[in-house]
């Protein structure tokens, strides 16, 4: 199927930041194979034209850091410390969840996501099966590790043999929207010596990594006391940092931490919303960012945020660097839309997407500007960073197919996924 998008404001997300006014864009075969100003007898090339005049397209956001299947415990346990929260709340409930809640819980976490235009994210949780398959059956674009956690270097581990499975079952799958990658939850569940072995099967199927660095003071601390050095050290000392590595957090971090992360390029994944709610404190967003290192904006679980809006996430991250470096200009308009879309998609290791440019892969998002927060209409990029609301996302395009169409997702069954979520939310926490 084709598809042309016309009469409508084109946010391409380019190095420049250029807007189109009065744009279109023609989609073919998942393609786009338009940019530009509407032309005479265009139309008639395409098989649907959608007149999008009051509105404005743009590449989907990229959640680089989530565990979709959290969205469970979501408003369950608020106001804690991290570890009091993570070890007396979050893993006693999650030995309760079974395979068939997480597939619930994780297609609440892919409906949330496509309703705020959300069309790539990262997970790493556990029972990724049926996590991968509400992606498939959602459409949506995925990155998906099963956690890692453990102590030894030696003999089999289940969770290691379970992300091989998974690797071997989905790379690649849902017509190449999910990629697998290998992820050791952090240095506090993993030994050194088992984070040597997960660099080394890595290594071995050539996977990418995800894995959460240098969150609070505490992480660091107990790091140095432990291991004489930071988290961001020992993860490079066992071999897991390279361009295919997602660091999500890398909040305490200290200058010799970042030019680690910049002579191996590191993708980094800021989550701004979980790090105040969990006062984590703030990442040196800015710094690295003028280092050249790759940040990519992600919400976290639904459990420490407590949503998956890219949109507000985007506002926070602004908010927070202008905030912390007393500094206005500090993280502007374009560099945080970049961050949420193609710094994401690169860090996914989907670099044909997070753009809008002739030849890229067609994810992208329709925006209804004709709401009063845009009005008056003088800057539709800053409108949408910060006056507007994730729920003016009208339609949500990935891999060149609609997938929300006016607010409705057409691959999901909404009231059925709000029920089961529900119920077995009561059962797990009865
Ligand atoms: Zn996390």
């Amino acid at each position: 199927m084709s598809l042309l998008l016309k009469n409508t404001s084109v946010i391409t997300c380019d190095i420049d930041g250029t807007i189109i006014e009065d744009g279109a864009v023609g989609i073919s075969n998942g393609i786009i194979d338009y940019v530009g100003s509407m032309e005479a007898y265009m139309a008639e090339k395409y098989d649907r034209v959608m007149d999008l005049r009051g509105k404005a397209v743009m590449p989907g956001f990229v959640n680089a850091h989530n565990h979709a299947a959290m969205t469970m415990f979501r408003n369950y346990a608020d106001d804690m410390k991290l570890m009091d929260w993570l070890f007396n709340k979050i893993f006693p409930l999650e030995d309760k969840l079974t395979e068939e809640d997480a597939y619930w819980a994780s297609s609440l976490a892919i409906l949330e996501m496509i309703k705020g235009g959300t069309t790539a994210y990262c997970d790493m949780y556990m029972f990724m099966e049926k996590t991968a398959e509400a992606v498939i059956q959602s459409g949506m674009r995925a990155v998906l590790g099963r956690g890692l956690q453990g102590e030894t270097a030696e003999g089999l581990d289940y969770r290691i043999s379970e992300a091989l499975e998974l690797y071997r079952n989905y790379h690649n799958s849902g017509d190449g929207r999910i990629r697998v990658n290998l992820a050791p939850h952090s240095v506090y569940t993993c030994s050194p010596d088992y984070l040597k072995k997960v660099a080394r099967v890595a290594w071995e199927i050539k996977s990418g990594i995800n894995i959460h660095l240098s969150e609070t003071v505490d992480e660091v601390k107990n790091c140095i006391d432990k291991y004489g050095m930071s988290p961001i050290k020992l993860a490079d000392k066992a071999g897991l940092l390279n361009e295919n590595t997602i660091a999500a957090h890398c909040v305490v971090v200290d200058e010799e931490d970042m030019e680690i992360l910049k002579e191996k390029k590191v993708n980094v994944a800021h989550n701004p919303g979980s790090n105040m709610k969990l006062a984590s404190g703030i990442a040196p967003i800015k710094t690295m960012t003028d280092m050249g290192i790759n940040i990519a904006l992600g919400t976290d679980g639904a459990s420490s945020n407590n949503n998956l809006d890219m949109l507000e996430e985007m506002r926070t991250a602004t908010y927070l660097q202008k905030v912390v470096s007393k500094d206005p200009t500090a993280l502007p308009v374009d560099q945080v839309l970049r961050m949420a879309t193609i710094n994401g998609a690169k860090a996914l290791g989907f670099d044909n997407t997070g753009e809008i440019k002739k030849g890229m892969v067609a994810d992208l998002i329709v925006i209804n500007t004709q709401k009063p927060w845009y009005y008056p209409k003088h800057n539709v990029k800053s409108a949408i960073v910060y006056s507007g609301n994730s729920s003016d996302v009208e339609f949500v395009i990935i891999d060149g197919r609609i997938i929300m169409e006016k607010g409705q997702v057409l691959t999901l069954d909404e009231e059925r996924i709000l029920y089961e979520v529900q119920r077995r939310a009561e059962r797990i926490m009865s």
